[in-house]
């Protein structure tokens, strides 16, 4: 069998949540969406289940998953629905939907709910995405307030900067948030990872953990409170000694420099591993860092192993413990989030 194993380590995922849910106080959403940023959403629910205070998915799709698999917590849908009549399966499986704009909240109120419905009624503080403007707020909040249908209101708003504590973009949010919302009762919800980490005022009802849930740091490097939940690993399954001035890999872009010996292995973009990972990104073999050399290929790539480095058959590590994440993202220029997202083609194994 093709050796590509992704391990999801599901006592650091109650780790890095009780560490979280400490530092942010108040109950904390245990963000699921994207299948649990490719961790897989209903395994880790159920690791979470007797932790966690809720959690918080992107689709209709990904709630009723959770739904039908046996999670009874509540289960917020971040972006609300997509067309009005998404609110069917919101009632059906008791779903609390995000409300963001004028039409999500108009068809919210022509619906004729059986039972009343708990709304996350979001506050575009500042990123411009989505949400009502801080000056439109107050009136959005009313018309949800004097709904039969309406059970309760948790004011919300997301960040755009929190992972740059210098830019400065937080404390305007949390501003505008704090003015918008004055005087009107009831739960809020403002930090992400970055923010429940970093900023002690955006702390209030309810957090929001997604990346740090799954032990990564989003502010680059690593932090020794989280512990990572996935790990990405192949072999070694070949291994040959190239001469000096040897290209190696589509386009010629690496060229020995000496004698090297190659390891390739089982991993390539195809696997969602980064074809914009250049020669010299990390990996580790037997928990000892080497370098990819020479260009991803869709289902292999080639590693420089030294002469003192184990090679044929042995295991190479791609990210999780010796080789942070963030490096590799930062190296292909982008981020973990997009990396942890994009595996596939892996065997998935759960450790307790
Ligand atoms: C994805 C998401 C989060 C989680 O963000 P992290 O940076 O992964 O912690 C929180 N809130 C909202 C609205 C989101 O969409």
């Amino acid at each position: 069998m093709r050796p590509l194993n992704v391990q999801i380590r599901l006592g650091n995922l109650r780790h890095n949540y009780q560490i979280l849910k400490e530092m942010h106080g108040g109950k904390l959403l245990a963000v699921v969406k994207a299948d649990a940023y490719g961790h897989g959403a209903v395994r880790c629910a159920f690791a979470l289940a007797d932790l966690a205070d809720g959690f918080a998915v992107a689709t209709i799709d990904e709630g009723i998953r959770l739904r039908e698999s046996g999670i009874t917590h509540p289960i917020v849908l971040l972006e609300g629905v997509f067309e009005a009549s998404e609110y069917e399966a919101v009632e059906q499986y008791s779903l609390w939907p995000a409300v963001g704009n004028q039409w999500q909240l108009e068809a919210l109120l022509s619906r004729h709910w059986k039972k009343p419905v708990k709304v996350w009624l979001k506050m575009d503080s500042g990123m411009h995405r989505t949400g009502f403007f801080p000056h439109d707020y107050a009136s959005a909040y009313a018309a949800l307030k004097q709904s039969e249908y309406v059970d309760s209101i948790v004011k919300f708003s997301h960040f755009s900067c929190a992972d740059e504590p210098e830019s400065g973009m937080t404390e305007i949010q949390m501003e505008a948030f704090d003015l918008g919302t004055k005087g009107l009762e009831g739960e809020e919800s403002l930090a992400n990872s970055a923010a429940i980490l970093n900023i002690p005022e955006a702390r209030r009802d309810w957090g929001r953990a997604g990346l740090a849930l799954y032990g990564i740091s989003p502010f680059g490097g690593s932090d020794d409170r989280l512990k990572p939940v996935m790990r990405l690993s192949t072999r070694i399954f070949g291994e040959r000694v190239l001469q000096p001035h040897s290209p190696i890999g589509y386009g010629a872009t690496f060229y020995t420099s000496k004698s090297t010996r190659v390891g390739l292995i089982a991993c390539g973009y195809a696997d969602g591993y980064p074809r914009r990972a250049p020669s010299n990104s990390p990996v580790a073999v037997d928990g000892k860092l080497t370098r990819v050399i020479g260009r991803v290929s869709m289902d292999m790539m080639t590693i420089e192993l030294d002469a003192s480095q184990e090679g044929l058959g042995h295991e190479v590590e791609l990210w999780g413990d010796t080789v942070n994440i963030n490096t590799v993202a930062e190296a292909a220029g982008t981020i973990p989030y997009e990396l942890m997202c994009n595996i596939k083609r892996a065997k998935f194994t759960y450790i307790e």
